[in-house]
């Protein structure tokens, strides 16, 4: 098979993901543009994969001698995609990426796994000193002043199999909450996929609210949430009735002993209108003394899920999606500002989310076809760099 190259990518994003037509018209809102919005666009998804986050950087890029090889038509300066980003509508970007998601589902992307799970979680952006924009929420030293500026939002990721898929994003600025957001998210996700997409919501303690709660259940789904000490009522019940019970079921994994209760018939506190609440508590004993311990809430009955299920769920979603966003801060840099801009700082952030998602179901479902380990990400990354300094004449793809 040939090896992966930038070019050979965009084929793959137009052809099996179907995204042809999203690539060449992605809803640009500029006035007269002399530079093509599938040039600037393609340079952006680029500049992610590559993992340069900042506009110069895409900048040096395109006007270097690799931007035959990138697949891009014309070089252009900064500016360009400052004006670019500032104007594109995040509309056709997030259909983008649904029509994605389901395509990669029909394709059977997540197959042999059972559920199909939808992990929120909130994250910060871009610090600042001054000049705030309408989305810049402030943060404060111990003595309440403000000494600053950051932006949040909520990322949305379906998650299944071994597949972390970015899937859309929810800023919120002041005045607004992290589970506010997560509700708006939640009810356009549920819009954009559809209802059967999903088989459950994870998500950390901060949504274990009866709105959010209430807005999953509204659009039919069913939610696993941390349990942690801003629900003190039924934390201090779980936690009560738990230690001084034998553990329910207990068993290995790996080398670790795990050790598990699990409740049906807690009270739901005062707002939440659920019958009742099921709780699980894990202890897990690693090989090294350490024992990590949580407790999840949930409105899964035990007849349909059973407790090591609902185990595995929480804990191994927990911490796939916990790589997946660390991921894109770190590594792709979700947490750099390329252009203080309400606009331009949600495309970005969307186009990030979609060259995650095209890297990989690229590279862990179509170039892994065969018997030959999964590629890591940073062995595709090196390919991309290698084939960017190869004379591109001879590769008509
Ligand atoms: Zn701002």
């Amino acid at each position: 098979m040939k090896g992966p190259t930038p070019r050979r990518v965009r084929k793959y994003a137009a052809k099996c993901l179907g995204l042809k037509s999203y690539l060449r018209s992605p809803g640009d809102g500029r006035a007269q543009a002399r530079i093509p919005a599938a040039a600037l666009l393609w340079a952006l998804l680029m500049g992610a994969l590559l993992r340069r986050a900042a506009f110069a950087g895409i900048e040096a890029l395109v006007g270097s001698r690799a931007r035959r090889a990138l697949g891009v038509s014309q070089s252009f300066g900064d500016d360009a995609l400052r004006y670019f980003t500032e104007r594109l509508s995040p509309a056709p970007t997030r259909a983008a990426l649904a029509s994605v998601l389901r395509r990669a589902k029909r394709n059977k992307a997540f197959e042999g796994c059972h559920f199909v799970g939808l992990a929120l979680d909130g994250t910060t952006a871009g610090r600042r000193r001054e000049s705030p924009c309408r989305l810049c929420r402030p943060y404060h030293n111990a003595a309440r002043e403000v000494v600053g500026y950051r932006h949040h939002l909520v990322l949305a990721a379906v998650l299944g199999a071994d597949l972390t898929l970015p899937l859309d994003v929810e800023p919120y600025g002041p005045g607004d909450s992290e589970y506010a957001a997560g509700q708006r998210l939640l009810r356009r996700v549920r819009a954009s996929v559809g209802a059967r997409f999903i088989d459950d919501v994870v998500v950390d303690g901060e949504f274990a609210t009866a709105p959010f709660l209430h807005a999953a259940t509204e659009v039919g789904w069913r939610v696993v949430a941390r349990l942690k000490d801003n629900l003190p009522d039924l934390f201090q019940a779980a936690q009560w009735r738990f230690r001084s019970q034998a553990p329910h079921l207990s068993f290995r994994e790996g080398f670790d002993r795990v050790e598990l209760w699990d409740a049906d018939d807690f009270d739901p506190w005062e707002s939440l209108g659920w019958e009742t609440v099921r709780v699980i508590r894990y202890r897990q004993h690693h090989r090294n003394g350490d024992v990590v311990e949580a407790y999840w809430l949930t409105d899964f009955p035990s007849r349909h899920l059973s407790s090591r299920c609902l185990y595995a769920m929480a804990k191994s979603r927990w911490q796939i999606e916990n790589q997946g966003f660390n991921d894109a801060k770190n590594r792709y840099g979700l947490e750099h500002i390329c252009d203080h801009h309400p606009y331009s700082l949600l495309i970005v952030w969307l186009l990030t989310c979609l060259a995650l998602t095209l890297e990989r179901l690229y590279r862990l479902r179509y170039l892994h076809r065969g018997t030959h380990p999964a590629r890591t990400a940073i062995d595709l990354l090196l390919l991309f760099q290698l084939s960017l300094s190869a004379p591109t004449l001879a590769d008509s793809s």
